[in-house]
């Protein structure tokens, strides 16, 4: 019975989440939420100059950081023409095919604005043209003003940032979808370890980045001033469990467990931390992948470069159709990662 009210509360703080707009660089939405939900779990949190949250409970060493980043990728408005159409560019890497026939919201100084992303209809396009895909210049959101006065008068300026429509949405069985999973998940992780994490050994800093989707930028200063013994980022991963993928590409499936980021794009993960991860996880009986990956980075890739080098990794939840407008995930990876995230705070002291 409890288990199914936590459940049920975790997915309505997701969705609170997923619902918050703030995209790279716009993060002070999701940052207060995030500070709320920490205030009655940890000893202090506050924000830096930069707008990271960082939280810190218990004292003395080992120093454990843990980095969810709270930003999403997004969309900006870049110019209004006169008739009132506004044109955009993107905030992080999105895949611009799947851009047309968005419902958006443009977030303006009067409040939310609703608006869909328009192109020129495929009955009046050449025959090459329908074979390729759309450029983002093509592309324009129609908010249904009549003029850039009446843009304006909805309080629409150039630098305005720009998100998905929609919410959380249920499927079958403990899946669910929606947009900026990467990362509200790796929050909602943050939170429910924030709150669940009792007796540790060592000063826990539950930390919310910035501007991670635009180039890793807010764990830079974040992990800084903290200075860590280590950092475990928290956040979302490629699943290769969909048609036209093969494990070869891309081995980790959904509801097989969260998954500790052996590599990706930028990086490698540091040797204690891996050894702390996967001999936690066997201790505690919690099923991990690990993630061999091409592809991506995470606030843990660039931290051996701060100060004299800050061991770190990254355990992440996978997650279909990531940095898409209907990603999916499974609450049981949630779940488990939570557990997971738990154990290598109560088992860092003998890592670190
Ligand atoms: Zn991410």
């Amino acid at each position: 019975m409890e288990k199914g009210r936590k459940g049920v509360r975790m997915e309505e703080l997701l969705r609170e989440l997923v619902e918050a707009p703030s995209v790279s660089g716009y993060e002070d939405d999701i940052s207060a939420l995030i500070k709320k939900e920490l205030k009655p779990h940890v000893d202090q949190v506050r924000s830096d100059r930069i707008g990271n949250v960082i939280a810190v409970k218990g004292k003395g060493s080992p120093k454990i950081m843990l980095a969810a980043h709270m930003d999403k990728i997004g969309l900006i408005v870049k110019y209004v023409n006169k008739d009132g159409f506004i044109f955009f560019d993107k905030l992080g890497g999105w895949d611009e095919r799947i851009l047309p026939a968005r419902n958006v919201v443009i977030h303006g100084s009067k409040g939310p604005v609703a608006g869909v992303i328009g192109c020129k209809p495929v009955h009046l396009q050449e025959r090459d043209e329908a074979k390729k895909p759309i450029k983002l210049k093509e592309m324009f959101i129609d908010i249904g003003a009549t003029s850039e006065g009446d843009v304006k008068k909805a309080g629409i300026s150039v630098g305005d940032h720009i998100t998905n429509a929609g919410t959380l949405r249920k499927l079958r069985g403990s899946r669910v979808t929606g947009h900026g999973f990467d990362n509200r998940i790796g929050c909602l992780v943050l939170l429910e370890i924030a709150k669940s994490v009792k007796i540790f050994k060592g000063t826990l800093f539950l930390v919310g980045t910035v501007k991670e989707e635009i180039g890793l930028i807010g764990v830079r200063g974040s992990s800084f001033s903290v200075n860590p013994d280590v950092l475990l980022a928290i956040d979302t991963t490629i699943p290769g469990d969909v048609p036209g993928m093969s494990s070869e590409e891309a081995p980790l499936k959904l509801g097989s467990g969260p998954s500790l980021e052996i590599k990706d794009q930028v990086s490698v993960v540091c040797s204690q931390v891996k050894k702390w991860v996967t001999e936690t996880a066997k201790r505690g009986k919690i099923k991990i992948q690990l993630n061999v990956s091409s592809g991506g980075a995470t606030d843990a890739s660039i931290v051996p470069t701060v100060r004299e080098g800050i061991p770190s990794g990254a355990i992440t939840v996978p997650t279909r159709n990531i940095h898409s407008p209907v990603e999916v995930a499974d609450m049981r990876d949630v779940n488990n990662c939570v557990k997971l995230g738990v154990k290598l705070v109560e088992s860092a002291h003998r890592y670190f």
